[in-house]
């Protein structure tokens, strides 16, 4: 395939006229600029990785709004109670069709690549199915009939809380033992070997989930060469009963207990000391942030301007679903630190403009948590995954290059994405 694009960004700026020509597999052969062609449509950003999804919780997105007056307050406990809820509810056919819906509006909204945090594993009566991964398989084939890569992360999930044994509604998610974590997800990376689109990675569902012990045992005896994924320091609860029952905050004892990469990945990680921020950028792992899901669940807003400037790397995920845009979650991730901070510089890196540093930073991130590795957003060698913006939108047409990039992040709805491609396939928009 042949794309003609007015213009392409990379890591360090714009290129205008673009062409860029794939191979039968979507892998980018040649990534020329050459003269202006009337040929030339759309401006073309990376592919957003989406660094966390729990896809099934698609269908009860803005379903959790109604606050019992009488009952006392609503936060993120009282919305798990209705999550568990739909959880138990669903059988394969259903988590496949709403997947695949859910997989689709990601594209739609320009990610290319979605990191699913799977732990709905067995039967509603919380035994497992005849075949361990069942659920993964079905994720795969939502992945592979939306035509989005997938790193499928089964999760490790034993325990109802801190020294706690698992709650009934909780029986889909566990496994009981970390052999039997290490044989579902044995049969996980089996599973993905037979799809283009799907690759595996490894997740311990949080401290509080998860014996201590077995979760230094599944950071490093299990897949050493995969991502790694955890929940961590999302609630202020959470963190007040580790030091109960650890001695430590969850990023101290993590930090401590584990030889941490830059394969690891921890999630929202909202509720850190300076410290900590500090112990993280120096481990080489990064942050999955998920603001609108982190705001909806009123979980806090994680230091990111300490953390930043200490050097340290994030992604971006959509967690719930509550919300799809990829430049919703960037805008709330930075608006939140402009409200604390009262100031606007929130997203600095090594250009003058806070949108290409916010993309650049997902983007480098966001490829590190899906397992894979590049040095730029196009590259020869690597499969295309682009998000196409529309050339014909008035605040587009009217805009130098040099300015496209945050008025892209900062300005844009979803009307403006004229298409997604990946892995070298265009999936145009309407
Ligand atoms: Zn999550």
């Amino acid at each position: 395939m042949d794309f003609h694009f007015k213009a392409i960004l990379q890591s360090d700026g714009w290129v205008e006229n673009a062409r860029i020509s794939t191979d039968d597999k979507g892998v980018i052969t040649s990534i020329e600029s050459g003269e202006d062609s009337n040929a030339a449509s759309g401006y073309v950003i990376p592919g957003f990785r989406n660094c966390h999804s729990h896809a099934f919780q698609y269908a009860m997105a803005g379903l959790a709004e109604r606050h019992d007056r009488d009952s006392g307050r609503d936060d993120f406990w009282g919305w798990r109670n209705t999550m568990y809820e739909l959880a138990l509810s669903l059988d394969p056919d259903q988590v496949e069709q709403i997947a695949t819906m859910l997989y689709k509006e990601l594209v739609r909204h320009g990610y290319t690549h979605v990191c699913e945090f799977h732990y709905l594993h067995h039967d509603k009566d919380g035994s497992p199915y005849g075949n361990l991964a069942e659920m993964g398989e079905r994720l795969i084939a939502a992945a592979e009939a939306a035509r989005i890569n997938l790193t499928l992360l089964p999760v490790f999930y034993q325990k109802g809380g801190f020294g706690k044994d698992p709650l009934p509604e909780q029986r889909r998610f566990i496994s009981r033992t970390l052999i039997d974590y290490a044989s579902l997800l044995q049969h996980t990376i089996e599973a993905c070997k037979h799809s283009e689109y799907a690759s595996a990675g490894i997740a311990v569902h949080s401290l509080r989930g998860v014996d201590p012990e077995d979760v230094v045992r599944t950071a490093e005896d299990l897949g050493a060469e995969l991502p790694f994924h955890i929940h961590i320091s999302e609630q202020v609860k959470e963190v007040d009963e580790c030091i109960e029952h650890l001695g430590l905050r969850p990023v101290e004892w993590f930090l401590r207990k584990i030889a941490v990469s830059d394969r690891f990945n921890l999630v929202h990680a909202t509720h850190i000391t300076d410290r900590e921020a500090r112990g993280i950028v120096k481990s080489g792992a990064s942050v999955v942030l998920c603001p609108s899901t982190e705001g909806n669940l009123g979980d806090g807003i994680f230091p990111l301007k300490e953390f930043q400037d200490a050097g340290g790397r994030w992604s971006i995920g959509t967690d719930s679903h509550i919300g799809l845009s990829p430049f919703e979650e960037l805008r709330l991730l930075d608006y939140g630190q402009r409200l604390i901070s009262h100031r606007r510089d929130t997203f600095t890196g090594s250009s003058e403009s806070s949108g290409e540093n916010a993309i650049r930073s997902a983007f480098f991130a966001g490829v590190n948590a899906t397992g894979e590795e590049t040095s730029e957003y196009f590259e020869v060698g690597k499969p295309l995954n682009a998000c196409v913006i529309r050339d014909d939108v008035p605040l587009i047409e009217n805009c130098e290059l040099e300015a496209l990039g945050d008025r892209i992040v900062y300005a844009s709805d979803a009307t403006w994405i004229k298409g997604t491609v990946v892995n070298g396939r265009a999936l145009w928009a309407g």
